[in-house]
């Protein structure tokens, strides 16, 4: 069914559980346990003989029914197989993977323009695990071979395209034929794009992970992830394993918000990706911003691959303000319908300074050299109707 139905459709509809009852819309299952009719039933679902549940960190109706319509989204259109984990944020379904599919001493090889929490947890938890970090530039495959091929340890690419807050878009299909050339898997962080306009397993991705906290829930009201794999006996035998044992689950309630998010994707995407285009153009226009980092404007450098890999170019941009820090924070001071929060995908539209907020961790060297000046403003482009954002920016704008 899920195969033969569109993406919209997909999205949109209602989830179902298991039960004697047909209530139409997804159940909260908000229980800690699930109780046996007998022993010999109990024996039979611990034994993985009988399916059933247990224990909500081990699996729940809920939380299961989100994880593989998140699953069908990412594989839609195809006939590969594949399954997903729920986890309880973003950040817990990148160490879920890394610890699951990686040993300590095995390295992952990743760009400088991550997420920031992402590098601040390879560095600060992975690899004083014994995790190996390496980093490269991945919009250069020559060298990206050629590091794979001097670090035999490398056993993970791990991508986010695009990329924060930059908008660099990373060639997904080729990196995955590098990497499995070299004996790696490749891993997607893919929370910009959702796979509304990107489906990297498709393209040759072994894994994603999403923030599903950002577009794919996109009300702003739940903190969730989800870790998305082509192979399912890794899924099961890598992946669960950890996930089970480090409590990174999902919550039923924060997955039944997600859900509710998730049926109205299709239609929030068209609208971010008309919204923020429009606004790309009008800003690139500007005497006051020096540069607007959009995928969608023929002038960004890797405009010719998310063409390629994208459907649309999504909500994100960013602009380089002419007036440096200054004049960011009397940009940011000016506007008066979005919201200054260090969040992004939510239905309005939000602003956030990278280099006071999001990346203030990084040295005022790293932010430089990924592009980070202290005139760069992001925005998460909302909803809302245009008119109305383009005049928020323009009153702001002139108050420079
Ligand atoms: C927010 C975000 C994360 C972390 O997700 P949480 O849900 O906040 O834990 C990871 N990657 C990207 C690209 C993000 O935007």
């Amino acid at each position: 069914m899920d195969s033969k139905i569109s993406f919209d459709t997909l999205c949109a509809r209602p989830g179902r559980a298991d039960c004697p009852v047909q209530p139409h819309q997804l159940p909260l299952y908000a229980t800690s346990s699930f109780a046996f009719q007998n022993l010999e039933e109990g024996m039979a679902v611990f034994d993985g003989q009988q399916h059933g549940y247990l224990y909500s960190r081990f699996g729940n109706p809920t939380t299961d029914q989100v994880a593989s319509r998140i699953a069908a989204l990412e594989l839609h259109g195809s006939e590969a197989t594949g399954m997903a984990y729920l986890t309880s944020s973003g950040m817990a379904a990148i160490a879920t993977l890394a610890v699951g599919v990686l040993s300590p001493g095995a390295g992952i090889l990743t760009q400088g323009n991550l997420y920031g929490g992402t590098t601040s947890l390879f560095r600060s938890v992975l690899q004083p695990l014994g995790f190996g970090l390496f980093h490269t530039d991945l919009g250069d495959e020559q060298r990206t071979e050629q590091m794979l091929e001097q670090h035999s340890s490398i056993k993970m690419i791990y991508l986010e395209t695009p990329a924060n807050p930059t908008l660099a878009c990373y060639d997904i299909a080729s990196l995955a034929a590098v990497a499995h050339r070299n004996d790696c898997s490749l891993a997607v962080d893919n929370t910009f794009a959702t796979p509304y306009l990107q489906q990297p397993i498709l393209l040759g991705a072994d894994f994603v992970v999403h923030s599903t906290t950002k577009y794919l829930n996109g009300h702003g009201n739940s903190i969730a992830g989800a870790i998305i794999g082509r192979d399912t006996a890794i899924m099961k035998e890598k992946i669960f394993p950890k996930l089970k044992l480090l409590g990174t689950n999902c919550s039923p309630w924060e997955a039944w918000l997600l859900h509710n998010g998730l049926k109205t994707l299709a239609l929030r995407m068209e609208r971010h990706c008309q919204n923020a285009h429009r606004l790309a153009q009008w800003l690139d226009r500007q005497p006051q911003i020096l540069r607007v980092n959009y995928p969608g404007l023929p002038t960004h450098s890797t405009h010719h691959i998310a063409r390629q890999q994208m459907r649309d170019f999504g909500g994100m941009l960013s602009v380089e303000l002419a007036g440096g820090s200054e004049a960011g924070r009397q940009f940011m001071d000016g506007l008066q319908l979005c919201s200054m929060a260090p969040t992004l995908g939510d239905v309005d539209t939000l602003v956030m300074h990278p280099a006071t907020m999001s990346h203030r961790g990084l040295s005022a060297e790293e932010r430089a050299a990924q592009g980070i000046t202290d005139g760069l403003v992001r925005f998460s482009v909302g909803i809302e109707d245009v008119v109305d954002l383009q005049e928020d920016l323009a009153a702001a704008l002139a108050s420079l």
